[in-house]
């Protein structure tokens, strides 16, 4: 029950680093009321859109958030796009403390010339179509024969294991079918990873590397060695690296069908070369330059605002503390940069909240006894947000039209999505089976 000295927050962004905020909030100011508004009907971000579909065992941390949706003093309100339905000085004027925890959903840009040319994609684009994010509907871009991927981190890493597995592998997962199969049937036959860094020192988890090693499928080589025996005298990580590096490429390894896939380490891009696509790209390595033939490039190198953002202006790429002004804080990857997993978005979201009630404490940040909080905002934006138990129909709707072998089926249209969510039938209009097929979804 909300008294008139009750801290109301709001959180913009109910990915992780916006769940383990309220999370934080919850324990070290009891008595606030906080709302989360995303702009999508469904809440957790990158857990949802961005963790591969066959790392099921990552996406579970929705079920932790799950309590946290459940309790009294916290409201969920998806649907809402802070910059179009509700600016961030009306928040401001409303709450009394606003966190923005919006991530950064751009691709960074290579900054090489030619990384305009069509057949240039970010990494963003592939994972987004295998998550069925309704920004990209189900539609994954052509790759062709020679994939290029450049990056060596987890994310890198996540769209090799993509272009090597076959259906099967999905057993369990909830990949977009559509843009699966779209892939399957003219799948590459050339990957090569290029990593800037050497091997030990490229960025990749060895735990996803090893998982790469014990795929059935694809041949690794690589022709920058790693010297027998290095991995015994690097630190923990590196030598893990190595040693799941040396057993992908191992000769005594099984062929197995599938693309071959060469991993390069320490060639830094130069340039994209192409007439009217990509062709290949160049790289340096050491004093040669190194051209690699390629029908697709997907580049994996982080993260970035995306320049229209609403709040781009706001978030940091390393900032050292998330309040920007009392009031105002910022915290997961729209502070930190995009750096880190999703345990990293707690510690970061706990030093947050403590900041909040530090500021609470010396009357910086004072609960002002007028501000209403969610019920302030105009009754159209109240009336299209999307509550937790509509996100809740939604979420059982997806698993109940999952197809054989996969755990739930998400839909790839947000219109739909907020239909469904809303309580909409086979029967109401806007999902009739025609529209549904348009959409690529079914009810
Ligand atoms: C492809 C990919 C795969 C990954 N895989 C893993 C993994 O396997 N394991 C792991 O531990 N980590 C993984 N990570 C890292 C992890 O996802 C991040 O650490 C984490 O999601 C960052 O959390 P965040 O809350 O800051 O941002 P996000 O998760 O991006 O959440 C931001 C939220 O803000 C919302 N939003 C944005 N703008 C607005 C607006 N204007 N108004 C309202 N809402 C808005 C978005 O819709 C989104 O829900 C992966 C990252 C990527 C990109």
């Amino acid at each position: 029950m909300s008294s008139p000295t009750t801290p109301k927050i709001a959180v913009i962004g109910s990915g992780p680093s916006g769940c383990y905020l309220a999370q934080s909030l919850l324990r070290v100011a009891p008595d606030c009321e906080i709302a989360i508004l995303d702009r999508l009907a469904s809440p957790f971000g990158l857990v949802r859109y961005g963790v591969a579909a066959d790392h099921q065992h990552t996406k579970a941390i929705t079920r932790q958030f799950d309590r946290l949706f459940q309790h009294d003093a916290v409201r969920f309100a998806g649907g809402i796009e802070v910059g179009r339905d509700v600016s961030l000085d009306e928040l401001r004027d409303l709450f009394d403390a606003v966190v923005i925890a919006t991530g950064l959903s751009a691709d960074r840009e290579l900054g090489v010339p030619g990384a305009e040319l069509p057949g240039v994609i970010g990494a963003g684009a592939i994972t987004r179509a295998l998550n069925a994010h309704p920004d990209e509907g189900a539609a994954l871009p052509e790759l062709g024969s020679d994939v290029v991927i450049i990056g060596g981190g987890n994310v890198a890493l996540d769209v090799l294991r993509f272009l090597v597995k076959g259906r099967a592998d999905y057993e369990g997962s909830d990949v977009a079918d559509a843009a699966l199969d779209s892939y399957l049937a003219a799948p590459a036959e050339r990957v090569t990873l290029v990593s800037r860094s050497a091997a030990p020192d490229s960025k990749g988890d060895p735990q996803m590397l090893k998982e790469l090693a014990t795929l059935p499928r694809a041949v690794y080589s690589s022709p920058d060695p790693v010297a027998p025996g290095a991995a015994a005298r690097l630190a923990r990580v590196a030598a893990g690296r190595v040693s799941a590096i040396s057993e992908m490429v191992a000769p005594e390894r099984a062929r197995f069908d599938g693309p071959e896939v060469t991993l390069r380490f320490g060639l830094i891009p130069l340039r994209v070369r192409g007439d009217r696509r990509v062709e290949a790209v160049e790289f340096a390595a050491d004093d040669e330059v190194v051209a690699v033939p390629a029908t697709s490039v997907i580049t994996a190198i982080g993260f970035a605002t995306q320049r229209d953002h609403a709040l781009a202006a706001l978030t940091a790429e390393g900032a050292e503390s998330g309040r920007i002004e009392p009031g105002l804080y910022r915290t997961g990857w729209a502070k930190r940069g995009p750096r880190g997993a999703i345990p990293e978005n707690r510690a970061c979201a706990r030093a947050v909240a403590d900041e909040i009630a530090a500021d609470l404490v010396d009357g910086s940040l004072s609960a002002s006894s007028s501000a209403p909080g969610f019920d302030g905002l105009p009754s159209e934006v109240r009336d299209r947000a999307i509550g937790y138990e509509q996100w809740l129909r939604l979420d059982e709707h997806e698993r109940s039209i999952a197809h054989s072998g996969r755990v739930r089926h998400k839909l790839p249209d947000h219109e739909l999505m907020v239909a469904v969510a809303r309580g909409a039938t086979a029967e109401d209009p806007r999902t009739s089976s025609a529209t549904l097929h348009q959409r690529g979804s079914q009810l």
